[in-house]
């Protein structure tokens, strides 16, 4: 794999970053995934746009223009034959070459690495078509996930707690309500309602769920973003989640709970048509 790391095009084994980096000491960093299907890259507006926002948040400097993010999200497509797959994107603080708590001089340059993961395949995803169990977990998480930042510990080990159980993702839960999935947003639909929670500082602002939120509206769909529990989703029609990596993903079980014949549910299945065939048309 060829990898960008500060400015340079390499082998991925050849690639460095200091030990003293804050995103290696201190999680002081923050990321994107944006996906590639046809060689092409989706959404990457909204992806450049939430990056710049966490960045904003973080008093980060910005590493290089939307512009020139775009120039290195093409290249790596092409110099790695990407037809379909993730770009993975980090910005770190960097570092003056020591451990402090506090930041480094705001004259220290950021770190800006990205790498692609090729995956054929990712479209027409055998795991969409069975559809996802998940279990629910207490979300003892930060409380700014609306900054896409490389803590990831927690949503780690939900994935562990959902394998060992026999599943497949995890659902957080706070003060009796899911906030989102471990790498994704959720979603629930009754009677042809579809439920998600709000944003705020909670959740992160997933580019999917905007985009799929816009898609369900132009299909006169129905939509009502509020707190919802486990309870009420085990309860529904059908379920979901939408995240950059995976589109539209079917939940098919809640804590053990089978929804509708344990089947992708109809909405989900033509949420992630529409979204695959429109994101395709729009992607750059
Ligand atoms: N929530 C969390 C916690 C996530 O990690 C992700 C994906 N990184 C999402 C939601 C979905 O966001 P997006 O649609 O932008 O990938």
């Amino acid at each position: 794999r060829t990898v960008y790391v500060n400015g340079e095009y390499l082998p991925e084994t050849e690639a460095k970053v200091s030990i003293f980096d804050r995103g290696f000491l201190f999680a002081d960093a923050v990321y994107e995934v944006t996906s590639v299907l046809d060689g092409k890259l989706i959404d990457f507006d909204g992806h450049a746009v939430r990056l710049q926002r966490s960045l904003d948040e973080l008093e980060m400097a910005s590493p290089c223009s939307k512009e020139d993010l775009l120039e290195v999200h093409r290249k790596l497509v092409e110099l790695n034959g990407i037809d379909e797959g993730l770009i993975y994107l980090q910005v770190t603080r960097g570092s003056d070459g020591d451990r402090d708590f506090v930041f480094p001089s705001e004259d220290t340059p950021p770190s800006l690495v990205l790498f692609t993961q090729n995956k054929p395949g990712l479209a027409d995803s055998p795991a969409a078509k069975k559809g996802a169990k998940v279990i629910s977990i207490e979300d003892i998480r930060w409380g700014r996930r609306d900054i896409k930042t490389v803590q990831l510990l927690y949503p780690s080990m939900g994935k562990m707690m959902a394998k060992k159980a026999g599943c497949d993702d995890a659902w957080l839960v706070e003060d009796g309500y899911v906030t989102e999935g471990t790498s994704n947003n959720a979603y629930f639909v009754k009677n042809g309602t579809i439920v998600t929670r709000p944003l705020s500082n909670d959740i992160l602002h997933g580019i999917t769920r905007k985009a799929v939120l816009r898609m369900a509206q132009e299909a006169q769909m129905k939509i009502e973003e509020r707190l919802f529990t486990i309870e009420e989703a085990q309860g529904a029609d059908e379920a979901f989640t939408t995240s950059a990596s995976a589109f539209v993903m079917p939940v098919i079980e809640i804590d053990g709970v089978q929804l509708g014949d344990g089947t992708p549910g109809p909405i989900a299945r033509r949420l992630r048509e529409i979204y695959l065939e429109e994101s395709r048309n729009a992607a750059v």
